[in-house]
């Protein structure tokens, strides 16, 4: 069996809402719910690939604040294996309505922190939400 690796990109976006408590962008597509992200283009920085997938996902311009790491996982296409790594980056919201991108996301939105636990589909975007947390008290937002 044939296997081949695939680098993507993507934000844990974060704005405040009017009572000042953080929201966090997720996007849904079918039934599961995880943050946006997509293929980085060859010589293109991780961070950039990050920011536009964000820009072209769900419509929102933000800002890095910090790297929180990468993640792995595998799955098949056909007969290849897919050995998949995601580079994610905390980042506040800056401008523009929550538009999700027609062709590949059901629905994009903010929601508390206590609901994104709740809805993340994956264990591993559990683990970056952790990690956006901590990342938010150092940076003393939370
Ligand atoms: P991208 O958004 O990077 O362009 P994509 O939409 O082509 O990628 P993925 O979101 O990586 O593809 O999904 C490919 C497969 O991996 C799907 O079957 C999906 O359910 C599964 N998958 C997606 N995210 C994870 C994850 N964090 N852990 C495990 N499996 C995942």
């Amino acid at each position: 069996m044939a296997t081949k690796w695939e680098f993507s990109a993507g934000g844990v976006v974060f704005r405040k809402n009017e009572n000042g408590q953080v929201e966090i962008l997720l996007i849904r597509v079918k039934t599961r719910w995880s943050f946006p992200k997509g293929n980085i283009e060859r010589g293109e920085p991780k961070d950039q690939a990050a920011l536009r997938e964000v820009k072209e996902e769900t419509g929102v311009d933000a800002k890095i604040l910090d790297y929180l790491g990468e993640v792995d996982y595998w799955y098949n296409i056909g007969l290849t294996k897919i050995h998949k790594f995601v580079y994610y980056y905390l980042m506040e919201y800056l401008s523009g309505d929550v538009v999700p991108q027609k062709e590949e996301i059901d629905e994009a939105k903010f929601m508390s922190i206590a609901e994104a636990e709740k809805s993340l589909s994956y264990s591993t975007d559990k683990e970056i939400l952790d990690r956006a947390i901590k990342s938010m008290k150092k940076l003393g937002i939370l």
